[in-house]
């Protein structure tokens, strides 16, 4: 844990947050400011700053930050008119928090990616 890190307080219940998915690896809980109907991160519950340092570090926890993404937009209702799957990676993606995190987005059609 990284005492510093937001979402790694947020795994020791330290900050709250809405969870609503959790495995031995994995949580995921709703966005404070949601940008879809439907919008939920997904994070691995160790430290890793982005998506390329977690699929090097520990691509089994990559793996199940996939599946748990995967169960959240079934459990959230999404499969059948599909949903994106983001993860922002670095300062020109707009990324914020430097613990990975998959954003789970749907529930209404979202436009071009780059719109
Ligand atoms: O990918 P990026 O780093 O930009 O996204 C960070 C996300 O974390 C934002 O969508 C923000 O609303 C969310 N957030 C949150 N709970 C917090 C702080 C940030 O859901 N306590």
């Amino acid at each position: 844990m990284d005492n510093d890190c937001l979402f790694c307080r947020i795994v020791a219940g330290e900050i709250p947050a809405t969870v609503v998915h959790e495995t031995d690896t994995t949580l995921a809980f709703r966005d404070i400011d949601p940008k879809a109907p439907v919008h939920v991160l997904v994070i691995p519950k160790g430290h890793h700053p982005d998506v390329a340092s977690l699929a090097r570090a520990d691509p089994s926890a990559a793996a199940d930050v996939l599946a748990a993404a995967a169960e959240v937009a079934e459990a959230e209702g999404l499969v059948k008119n599909g949903y994106r799957l983001l993860f922002n990676t670095g300062e020109y993606a707009g990324q914020v928090v430097f613990h990975v995190h998959g954003h789970v987005l749907g529930g209404e059609p979202l436009g071009p990616m780059l719109a």
